[in-house]
C-alpha cells in the first residue's frame, strides 16, 4: 500500500542532489565564473561542472553570460529573467528557456564571456544539454529503479526551481526592501539557496565572495568557500 509514494530515502536523495546543482550553481557559475571573486582550484571546477551537466545540463558560459546581461540590466529591458517583464511563473519555470533566449546569439555570448574561452570539454561531452541529465536518470533507474528515480528527480526539480524562483523571481518583485537597492534580501531562504537569497547584498556588492554581510545572516555557499580555502582548494579574490 502506498508503495508508489516517495520513501524517506527518495526525499534525502532529492535533497542532496538539488542542493549539489545549488552549490555548483552559487560557489562555481555565480561567484567563480562569473564574478571572479573566488579561484577554485582546477579539481573543484571539474567537479563541479561535471556535477552541473549530469544534474542541470546548464551550460557555463551561456549561464554566466545571461547573468553579465542580467548585473547589466537589471530590472529593467534587456533583463534575460527579471520578474517585473517576464511574470514570476516564467522566471521560476521556464528560467533557462529565457537564459537560452538571450544567448541566441552566440556573439553576444562570445562578447561577454571573454573571459571563459570556449574549450573541447564544452563542445564534447559537457556541450551536450541532456546527455547528463539522461546518463543520471539511467544511473538511478538501475540502482533504485524507474518510480524512486522519477520521485528523485521531480523532487530534486522542483527544490532547485524553487531555489531559482527565490533568488530570480521573489528576490526582484517589488517591495519595501527594494526601495533605492536592486533585489530584496530574503532571509528566510538563505539555506536552501547556498546565500543567494541575500540578493539585495549582491547586487550592492556583485563581485563581493561572501553575500552576507550582517551577523544573523546565512551564507552557506560561503562557508563552503571558507572550508575550500582552508584546504588551499579556492582562494578569495574580493571580500566587499
Ligand atoms: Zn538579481
Ligand atoms: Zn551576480
Amino acid at each position: 500500500m502506498n508503495d508508489w509514494l516517495p520513501s524517506a530515502m527518495d526525499v534525502i536523495l532529492s535533497v542532496i542532489l538539488s542542493q549539489i546543482a545549488i552549490y555548483g550553481q552559487s560557489v562555481y557559475l555565480h561567484r567563480c565564473l562569473a564574478h571572479h571573486s573566488v579561484t577554485l582550484h582546477p579539481s573543484v571546477c571539474f567537479l563541479f561542472r561535471l556535477s552541473i551537466w549530469l544534474l542541470l545540463g546548464s551550460n557555463p558560459r551561456e549561464w554566466v553570460a545571461a547573468h553579465r546581461l542580467h548585473h547589466r540590466h537589471a530590472d529593467t529591458e534587456g533583463d534575460p529573467h527579471s520578474p517585473l517583464f517576464e511574470g514570476l511563473f516564467a522566471v521560476t519555470f521556464r528560467g533557462s528557456k529565457l537564459n537560452r533566449a538571450a544567448c541566441a546569439d552566440r556573439a553576444v555570448v562570445n562578447r561577454l564571456t571573454k573571459d571563459i574561452p570556449s574549450d573541447f570539454v564544452e563542445r564534447m561531452p559537457f556541450g551536450r544539454r541532456y546527455g547528463g541529465i539522461a546518463l543520471t536518470l539511467i544511473f538511478f533507474s538501475l540502482c533504485t529503479g524507474p518510480l524512486d528515480t522519477f520521485w528523485i528527480y521531480l523532487l530534486a526539480f522542483a527544490q532547485i526551481l524553487a531555489g531559482i524562483g527565490i533568488v530570480n523571481g521573489l528576490g526582484h518583485l517589488p517591495g519595501p526592501q527594494v526601495s533605492g537597492h536592486i533585489g530584496r534580501n530574503l532571509r528566510s531562504f538563505a539555506l536552501l539557496t547556498a546565500g543567494e537569497s541575500l540578493h539585495a547584498n549582491h547586487h550592492a556588492s556583485p563581485a563581493n565572495a561572501r553575500l552576507a554581510t550582517a551577523k544573523w545572516e546565512l551564507d552557506p555557499g560561503w562557508w563552503f568557500i571558507s572550508f575550500l580555502r582552508h584546504v588551499k582548494l579556492a582562494e578569495v579574490r574580493r571580500l566587499r
